[in-house]
């Protein structure tokens, strides 16, 4: 059987990447636009010498992982006991395999373990201890919690829970204000055979409860990826995300309205369902692509043919 791909012949490769949507302060602001960026060099780099979708985003998304600057991986935000509880989804638009892990505490990168759960295991998501065990049966070493918070997180924390205790509304969890910060990171990439992937990937909220999933691991909410309509990875305020299952919301309206209008559409919704915040990165089956936020600024990358662009604002796309 010929596929869509085959008929058209190769497709040219795009990566896109985001590292969360917040306030960022102006000191980080190169830190985060130097990230995004390489990460989508790397993936296209990939992509351009033939590798799948999948690799490509997973490739992105270790290094934004790996990176300190974003909240994923080692240097993310800590839950109220001070620990990193992470969270990862990747998807492939060919064929609707997804894997996730959830609340996973002793793995460095946490979208290579989505990444095995979507391959080699029977199930679609995995969390906690169970996930780490999965992992670590094939192969993947597993480190101490401690190797993952940063000094900056822990003061980070304290400052978080002092407000707290001084009566301040809680920026995290209630209210219609943007919360501290939100350094999720995400990739959707198109291979040159046509096929689509997304990978999300983070630490969460700050001063979370222990156990709390956010958005980003579930699959339609913080990300999702159909070869026939689209890919999106999203970042934010993961509460009102999940509510609306928004990944999916916005991936079913790109055949008709294409991927530009679809992502301003979504974080219109959002706001106007449940005053939430957040960004989206969404990419059809051609290439065409959208990016929206809604949040003062939000880190973003695209890569291409026609060269790299990156920035924390989409007046600077
Ligand atoms: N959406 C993430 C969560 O709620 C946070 C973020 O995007 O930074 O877990």
């Amino acid at each position: 059987m010929m596929t869509a791909a085959h008929h058209a012949g190769l497709a040219s490769p795009k990566l896109l990447v985001h590292g969360g949507a917040w306030d960022i302060p102006p000191d980080q602001l190169e830190a985060h636009t130097r990230g995004v960026a390489r990460a989508a060099e790397v993936g296209y780099f990939l992509l351009r010498e033939g590798a799948s979708s999948l690799d490509a985003v997973e490739a992105a998304v270790t290094l934004l992982e790996d990176d300190e600057i974003f909240d994923a991986g080692r240097g993310s935000v800590l839950t109220r006991d001070g620990r990193v509880q992470l969270d990862a989804l990747m998807m492939d638009g060919a064929t609707l395999r997804a894997g996730a892990v959830a609340c996973v505490e002793r793995l460095k990168n946490p979208i290579q373990a989505a990444r095995l759960v979507l391959e080699r295991s029977p199930h679609v998501y995995l969390a906690g201890a169970g996930a780490e065990e999965f992992v670590r049966e094939y192969g993947m070493g597993l480190i101490d919690n401690s190797e993952l918070v940063l000094d900056r997180e822990r003061l980070r924390l304290q400052v978080a829970q002092a407000r707290e205790q001084a009566g301040f509304p809680d920026r995290t969890f209630a209210g219609s204000q943007p919360p501290d910060s939100h350094d999720t990171v995400g990739a959707v990439a198109l291979d040159v055979n046509g096929n689509l992937a997304a990978a999300t990937s983070t630490g969460g909220t700050l001063n979370k409860a222990p156990g709390r999933v956010g958005d980003s691991s579930l699959i339609g909410c913080g990300g999702y990826a159909d070869n026939r309509s689209a890919a999106a990875s999203l970042t934010g305020w993961g509460e009102p995300i999940m509510k609306l299952v928004l990944a999916k919301w916005a991936v079913d309206r790109v055949p008709k309205l294409g991927p530009e209008q679809a992502a301003e559409d979504a974080i219109a919704y959002l706001y106007a369902r449940l005053q939430g915040h957040g960004g989206i990165i969404l990419l059809g089956p051609d290439g065409r692509f959208g990016i929206a936020h809604n949040t003062p600024r939000m880190a973003w990358a695209v890569c291409e043919r026609k060269g790299l662009r990156a920035g924390t604002h989409l007046t600077e796309l």
